[in-house]
């Protein structure tokens, strides 16, 4: 039969202009998915943006933790307690050199972050924490307090820099919180930097992990004992295992930005999530209010949903930084037994750092002023 070429009608044409028309745009092959909105553009009016009122251009604030918990003074060599001041003025020299020639608090806290995240005396990338199985599944999260974006990866082993895996998350996905082999593929496919499970590894973590699955093995006979190792209480008692990293920023703009990472605490059950991965609990930024991180156990933080409580309390009820968290960290959570503390900054540059145990890591820098670091109350 001989193939003859039609020239369509009117209802024909209709019919070859559609899938046309569907394939420029990317649709043709299911025109039933509709677009995804911008998943900022609702959000955005919500916090409000740049140039905060009360703040001065120029201002930047950066505040930084190494994580809550640890013996009470006197317990650490000089030397020891030097060498964590020594980390935590680099970490805030590298927010700084950001801050100050006019980066964004996004670009500070995930630099700063980084930078922690490299350090072995911290609870965080190389040197975190080991679960019950005897290695590091970490965990992190960022948020943008100018558009109330935020990203989270749980439970990652393989990536070098679980923070910034968790800032892709928030600009290359339509997600919040990627977890364990699924984040470590994604982060991968990203270009991030992969490396071993045992990279993580340092002597000192294996030493401590080893003692706390000794002490276990010989503990788990009652069901008291059992209770005893629970994640919850482990944690603050164990000297070692402070350390989950976090940073706050306002920039030269008036952003926020918070971010925070840890390998949780050691012993955990594998698969425990805390509260560093989940938005409002370990980490939130909201123009409007504030930049939080915080650091101490984490099943009282996502209980008491922490984070977004700093915020909550400052909007609905017109509290300042510093009653917000105090309330939060030195009543409500001390109250129930919820060992840690957090850092905070305001969108008029105010600072808090409250802690509720025995010691937390920390320390800020402020535009034109020099940089403070500290360990005890
Ligand atoms: N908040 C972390 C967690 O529970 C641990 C810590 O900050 O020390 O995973």
């Amino acid at each position: 039969m001989k193939k003859t070429c039609k020239i369509p009608g009117f209802g024909g044409f209709l019919m070859l202009l559609i899938p046309l028309l569907f394939s420029s745009t990317g649709f043709s092959q299911d025109v039933s998915i509709t677009p995804l909105p911008d998943p900022a553009s609702g959000i955005r009016d919500q916090a409000s943006g740049t140039g905060q009122p009360g703040f001065h251009p120029g201002n930047w604030v950066l505040v930084i933790h190494g994580g809550a918990g640890g013996p009470p003074q006197g317990s650490m060599s000089e030397e020891q307690e030097q060498a964590y001041k020594d980390k935590l003025n680099e970490a805030l020299a590298v927010g700084t050199g950001i801050l100050e020639k006019g980066g964004s608090s996004m670009e500070a806290v995930e630099a700063v972050v980084m930078f922690m995240e490299d350090c072995p005396l911290f609870n965080a990338g190389k040197g975190a924490v080991y679960n019950d199985e005897g290695y590091a599944e970490m965990d992190a999260s960022i948020m943008d307090g100018s558009t109330l974006m935020a990203g989270a990866v749980t439970g990652v082993t393989t990536i070098r820099h679980p923070v910034s895996a968790a800032r892709l998350v928030m600009t290359e996905t339509r997600h919040v919180l990627l977890m364990c082999e699924g984040a470590d593929l994604f982060a991968q496919a990203q270009g991030l930097e992969m490396v071993d499970r045992s990279y993580f590894q340092t002597p000192a973590r294996t030493k401590q992990y080893e003692r706390m699955k000794e002490q276990q093995r010989s503990k788990s006979d009652t069901i008291k004992e059992k209770k005893d190792s629970r994640p919850d209480t482990v944690s603050m008692k164990d000297d070692n295992t402070k350390g989950t990293v976090g940073a706050v920023a306002l920039d030269n703009m008036g952003n926020l930005a918070a971010a925070t990472s840890t390998g949780g605490l050691m012993m955990k059950m594998k698969g425990r999530i805390g509260d560093t991965p989940i938005i409002g609990a370990g980490t939130y930024a909201n123009n409007a209010t504030c930049a939080v991180s915080c650091t101490g156990t984490g099943e009282y933080f996502m209980r008491n949903v922490i984070a977004y409580d700093v915020s909550a309390l400052m909007e609905y009820r017109d509290w300042s930084l510093e009653e917000a968290t105090n309330y939060l960290i030195r009543d409500k959570l001390k109250s129930q037994g919820g060992g840690g503390g957090l850092i905070a900054v305001d969108k008029d540059g105010n600072i808090a750092m409250p802690f509720n145990t025995n010691a937390m890591f920390r320390g800020y820098a402020k535009a034109k002023e020099g940089a403070v670091v500290e360990i005890y109350p």
